[in-house]
């Protein structure tokens, strides 16, 4: 998706087109933003990114795509193909660290200095603000890649992440609910057991998030979240595990507000990176 605007009331333009090869889906994205600085300049661009990504200024590969298993991506100079076609200074991080980043700005985010946001959905990422700061390190979090506990007994589903299996992602992702279940994720009834496997798992992770990072709030995005019967389930069974351990107004009595759904619904990601472009300019 490609916007040019300056927030969530000023978006002059957009386009939404799939995703292929490199030189193909980049291609688009230049030939939409060249169409728009013939209408009038625009002071930078921000890019939210699919990963594992090169998200460090000071490296030579930054604003790569590097490791990733989608066909022909591996390797990619995806910020500077940007930057060297249209000329102006280029953002990049992961997709989820700068939805993070627009709910800070304009969402469910708003004034807090340490949160996180998750998106459930083809794959399972985290990103977040720590401190007032985007979180980075050795790479970015790759928090769909945690390891639960997995209870083969009740759940002989072997897990679909390639790298894993059983990792969260392999357990609850989109193509997880498919593969256990036997059809897509959002053809099961509300009622259907499904539901609370998947909320036992999301439960567990955010609960290893809470207990490691000590969030003020944890939004989740993403098309399985569209599933509103999640949300009540989910944090229900957080506040199980977390057995009244954490003494916190936010976990015991207002756990509605704690565990969230993006204020900015699916344009977290765009409005985002229009927030990282503002950062750059
Ligand atoms: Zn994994």
């Amino acid at each position: 998706m490609c916007a040019v605007g300056t927030g969530p009331g000023d978006l002059r333009a957009e386009v939404r087109f799939s995703t292929t090869t490199p030189q193909e889906t980049i291609g688009q994205a230049i030939r939409f933003f060249r169409q728009q600085q013939e209408k009038e300049p625009l002071a930078a661009i921000g890019i939210a990114s699919f990963g594992p990504v090169d998200p460090n200024p000071a490296s030579p590969t930054f604003g790569y795509i590097t490791t990733t298993p989608k066909p022909g991506w591996a390797h990619t100079d995806f910020a500077g193909a940007i930057r060297r076609a249209l000329g102006v200074p280029v953002g990049f991080d992961t997709d989820v660290n700068v939805a993070a980043l627009g709910e800070h700005r304009w969402g469910a985010a708003q004034g807090l200095d340490t949160f996180i946001y998750l998106t459930i959905g083809t794959g399972i990422g985290g990103g977040g603000i720590i401190n007032g700061q985007l979180i980075h390190g050795l790479l970015h979090p790759e928090m769909g890649h945690i390891r639960i506990p997995h209870d083969w007994d009740s759940d002989p589903y072997p897990g679909c992440c390639p790298y894993h299996g059983d990792c969260l992602e392999g357990l609850a992702a989109g193509p997880a609910m498919e593969g256990r279940w036997g059809q897509p994720a959002d053809t099961l009834p509300a009622d259907h057991p499904a539901w609370p496997l998947e909320a036992h798992y999301l439960a567990l992770s955010l609960v290893n998030f809470i207990c490691t990072l000590s969030p003020q709030r944890i939004i989740m995005g993403g098309g399985v979240m569209q599933q509103q019967q999640l949300f009540p389930l989910v944090r229900r069974e957080v506040q199980e595990l977390l057995g009244g351990y954490i003494q916190a107004t936010m976990i015991l009595e207002r756990i509605d507000d704690y565990i969230v759904p993006p204020g900015l619904g699916n344009r977290a990601g765009v409005l985002g990176a229009i927030a990282l472009a503002q950062q750059t300019a």
